[in-house]
């Protein structure tokens, strides 16, 4: 986890826009030889020479994508950083710059940002990106934040969701379904503190699904490790929304059907024994949970043996010809359409 510290409270008054922008901003330091010009003038000047350029953005907003009662600040601007470099990983591409862009009501402190900003000062360094420009702009209620990212990668190694062919195999990176799960146990302890606030929860047997949800890491190292491979996936996505979504992103792009296999889809062990506290279908948590960063792509069959044990990399179905359909063929061997909300046991005989 990442340490908080918030003790002093500044109004955002005392400091006005701009002198909130140099406070947020003193401590970012360009590194890269692509960053021109960072932060301070009208536009960052970028050059990435003969590589092709990605962009990225998303809108996280207060309320919708994050609740502040339980995501400590830091570890916001962490995730949201993390959210835009997996999709630009997920292009097989290197992320370089991103920009950051605020509104914000005065109900937060000066601290309050100088942690948000923390969370994404640490990010910035961990995975090697600028931070290059942003806006910072008052809103009446909550916080929202957009970033976007930009990365570069020879033309003819970006990936996109389009290129998958019949009988190439559907790969997985990490595990599945422990952010939807942290998340879970999240809400389940921020209801008994509204009971009792003086309970302490002992969370130790949680902490992988806690911070999978909340200091969730993009696939940084994916790209890589297929280059070293000599694997260039044939399409390529994150996985935000939940694998089911997900595949049928890359089937209805690729005009391609599907089979999952429900015996392959990687789950970790503090996944399975909470799905069973929960008494949820752990399956259906891995198709619909969603947030777990990881990256899912297709590979021609020719690369089975360079993929194959790899211990990042699990091979959980293949494609099929479109007409065939997208379909789950579950432990009991039965098939059954694949849903852009996951599969639930209960719903067998809607399409
Ligand atoms: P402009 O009037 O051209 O929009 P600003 O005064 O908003 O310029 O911003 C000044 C500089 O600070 C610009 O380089 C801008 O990209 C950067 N900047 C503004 N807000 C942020 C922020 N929240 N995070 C990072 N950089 C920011
Ligand atoms: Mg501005």
């Amino acid at each position: 986890m990442i340490e908080d510290s918030q003790n002093s409270r500044t109004n955002l008054s005392e400091l006005g826009e701009f002198g909130l922008i140099d406070l947020l901003t003193k401590n970012l330091v360009v590194k890269l030889p692509s960053t021109i010009k960072g932060i301070g003038d009208d536009a960052a000047v970028l050059d990435f020479q003969d590589l092709q350029t990605l962009v990225t953005t998303d809108l996280l907003v207060e309320g919708v994508h994050f609740d502040l009662a339980y995501m400590p600040l830091k570890h916001l601007g962490y995730k949201a950083v993390m959210v835009n470099l997996s999709d630009v990983y997920a292009m097989n591409a290197t992320a370089t710059q991103i920009t950051i862009s605020i509104a914000v009501s005065n109900r937060f402190p000066v601290e309050a940002l100088e942690e948000l900003y923390a969370g994404i000062e640490l990010a910035a360094k961990i995975y090697n990106v600028d931070v290059v420009g942003g806006d910072t702009t008052s809103s009446t209620k909550g916080l929202l934040i957009s970033i976007t990212a930009l990365g570069s990668a020879p033309k003819e190694e970006v990936v996109l969701r389009s290129g998958a062919k019949p009988n190439d195999l559907l790969v997985v990176t990490g595990d599945l379904g422990a952010a939807y799960m942290g998340l879970q146990i999240l809400e389940r302890e921020k209801e008994v503190f509204k009971v009792n606030p003086n309970s302490q929860p002992d969370l130790d047997a949680y902490t992988y699904l806690i911070e999978r949800q909340l200091k969730p890491e993009a696939r940084r190292d994916i790209p890589p490790l297929l280059k070293k491979l000599e694997v260039l996936p044939t399409a390529m996505i994150d996985i935000s929304d939940g694998l089911s979504s997900e595949i049928i992103h890359i089937c209805k792009n690729s005009g391609v059907g599907v089979n999952l296999f429900e015996e392959k889809i990687p789950l970790d062990p503090a996944v399975i024994s909470a799905c069973e506290e929960f008494q949820l279908d752990s399956t259906t948590i891995a198709l619909s949970g969603g947030e777990d960063y990881e990256l899912l792509f297709t590979v021609s069959q020719n690369d089975y043996d360079k993929i194959k044990g790899n211990p990042h990399l699990t091979i959980i179905g293949h494609m099929t010809e479109e007409r065939e359909g997208m379909h789950l063929i579950t432990r009991g061997n039965t098939k059954i359409p694949l849903k852009a909300k996951g599969w639930n046991a209960m719903e067998r005989d809607e399409d």
